[in-house]
């Protein structure tokens, strides 16, 4: 049974639809909020498996969000997987300076999201 929890930080309404849904329909507990201000709070409180971060946020950026994140001892832990443009240039580098454990680039890839998202709660599991 799969119980974990996943933390989605979108702005855009149909990419958090898409991944909800892909993402129940194999078990998954959802959370989503469009703001990173709020993304950080929802973190700090539910403390997610995996934190979806989208890059290019309104307000407060996905970069800015992961910093903020890994730099707090509370949050510092969790893993943030970025979600980047696949037209933006650059984005994946930033992603991963920014403290992202890795990332995936939109449009989102129905055929590979979940397994992908998985792969990397698995691969930070510490209880293999
Ligand atoms: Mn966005």
């Amino acid at each position: 049974m799969n119980d974990s929890s996943i933390l989605i930080i979108e702005d855009n309404p149909l990419n958090v639809e898409l991944a909800s849904d892909l993402l129940q329909a194999s078990g998954y507990r959802i959370h989503s909020t469009r703001t990173a201000e709020e993304g950080i709070r929802l973190a700090r409180e539910l403390l997610p498996d995996l934190v979806l971060m989208d890059i290019s946020l309104p307000g407060m950026d996905g970069l800015c969000a992961t910093r903020a994140l890994k730099s707090d001892p509370a949050t510092s832990h969790l893993t943030v997987v970025g979600l980047t443009a696949h037209a933006m240039m650059g984005d994946e580098g930033s992603a991963l300076q920014s403290g992202c454990d890795g990332y995936l680039t939109k449009p989102i890839d129905t055929r590979t999201f979940v397994s992908t998202i998985t792969k990397f709660i698995k691969s930070s599991s510490h209880e293999t």
